[in-house]
């Protein structure tokens, strides 16, 4: 099982599922040549993808284009479904910074094919994940902030504010569908300026004023 850090506690958080949302801020959309969508468009990743500070990145063979999407990871605190989004915040045990890496050249064929995400978006080490801010601390979450950086060259940056579907609204919708557990992840999607990263890399994510992770990238 994999586990994260909580911010001024010794019990560390057990991770369940990992939902992600795909194409959440309208630029990144554009700059992908996807529609805008009207409803969130929702995938997943194993655990077992999750990855913890100063952890490598490891491009596997099968592809030759990793991404980085930086994105707010929303850690869910207490069994939710079919909750509105003005219940959702009492589900939320917490915030992070996470890194939704992804093999663009695997996923733009699955997309050209019709087949699932799974292994562009799944892959071992491509869910790194920051300790977790518990909700309690955090005063005004629209405001936070999130950027992504390699080998310290500012690649993307926005508030979440920008989000197409909000966090709120985010935990809503998957609880039609799914039944959210204390442990599961909401990756709630990326900005513009995803790009690629190389052997040798130094990726930085960071949730501005609070946290940050930062992880070497291997390539076969
Ligand atoms: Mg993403």
């Amino acid at each position: 099982m994999k586990t994260l850090k909580v911010r001024g506690s010794d019990k560390d958080f057990t991770v369940g599922n990992v939902f992600c949302v795909g194409r959440n801020y309208a630029e990144h959309a554009k700059e992908m040549k996807s529609e805008i969508p009207t409803t969130p468009m929702i995938f997943l990743k194993p655990s077992s993808a999750v990855t913890r500070d100063r952890e490598d990145i490891v491009r596997p063979s099968i592809s030759k284009q990793l991404h980085h999407e930086v994105e707010l990871v929303v850690a869910i605190g207490s069994h939710a479904k079919n909750v509105s989004p003005q219940d959702a915040q009492k589900h939320i045990f917490g915030y992070a910074v996470g890194l939704d890496m992804t093999l663009r050249d695997i996923q733009a064929e699955a997309k050209t094919k019709g087949l699932p995400w799974t292994i562009a978006k799944g892959f071992d080490t491509s869910a790194p994940v920051s300790e977790i801010i518990p909700a309690s601390m955090v005063r005004n979450p629209q405001s936070l902030e999130i950027r992504c950086s390699v080998n310290g060259a500012l690649r993307q940056r926005t508030t979440i504010d920008k989000m197409i579907f909000s966090v709120d609204s985010v935990i809503a919708f998957i609880s039609t569908l799914f039944t959210l557990e204390a442990g599961d992840l909401v990756f709630t999607g990326t900005p513009e300026g995803v790009g690629t990263v190389n052997g040798g890399d130094l990726l930085r994510a960071e949730l501005v004023g609070w946290t940050s992770i930062s992880h070497h990238v291997k390539t076969p």
